[in-house]
């Protein structure tokens, strides 16, 4: 609900949040960092990871948006604005100007994009095939995209722990896989998920509290 809200500031359309002509050249091939939706596939990408529900796709939010920045009246933005920074308040990333409505693709626009075959170091390219920290490089990987700093790959490994989760249960049931990277309950099962795992489901709001 507050992703509704935090909709609003920003300024529409932007040009690269339009969908692409039919004519366009199917993306597969070179955007996999923070793709497009490909129709002739039926597939997206973030960080390397085919995502074949467009449901969550969509949900993923996988690109920048344009914002006026006279517009943004929260100062925790403002400054993540100036440092490409992540505002914990909104939920909102900045990178370039640009904002980003998770987490998680906030810190893969700012990361590193990276090809297996660039990827030298051993650890580092078992790390790119899921995610990991190199302690040597002292990089994390997660997907193919390399992040610099360990606090930054920590928060960002662990949405994309979760991602890989809902990628994982999206064949099962998209209302799960959406479940899953929101912390909220697919209806249609009735399960809760939370970090990534079912958890017991929350206990309705007593209709008079007493105290
Ligand atoms: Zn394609
Ligand atoms: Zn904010
Ligand atoms: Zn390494
Ligand atoms: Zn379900």
């Amino acid at each position: 609900m507050t992703r509704t809200i935090v909709m609003l500031a920003l300024t529409f359309p932007t040009a690269h949040a339009q969908p692409p002509p039919k004519s366009a050249p199917c993306p597969c091939g070179t955007s996999r960092t923070l793709g497009a939706w490909c129709d002739k596939h039926e597939a997206g990408y973030i960080a390397n990871v085919k995502i074949e529900s467009v449901d969550l796709f969509e949900w993923l939010d996988a690109h920048g948006h344009h914002i006026d920045p006279d517009k943004i009246e929260c100062p925790d933005c403002k400054i993540a604005i100036r440092d490409n920074g992540y505002c914990e308040r909104c939920k909102m990333g900045y990178v370039k100007r640009e904002a980003y409505l998770s987490r998680l693709t906030y810190h893969i626009a700012k990361a590193r994009p990276r090809k297996a075959a660039e990827l030298k170091c051993l650890t580092c390219g078992n790390n790119a095939r899921r995610f990991g920290w190199c302690d040597r490089c002292q990089v994390g990987m997660i997907g193919s995209v390399e992040i610099a700093g360990r606090q930054d790959y920590e928060k960002a490994a662990e949405s994309f722990r979760i991602l890989l989760i809902a990628v994982t249960a999206a064949p099962k049931c998209e209302s799960c896989a959406l479940a899953i990277v929101s912390d909220t309950t697919c209806r249609a099962c009735s399960i809760t998920y939370k970090n990534g795992k079912p958890v017991p489901a929350p206990a309705p709001a007593p209709s008079s509290p007493r105290r």
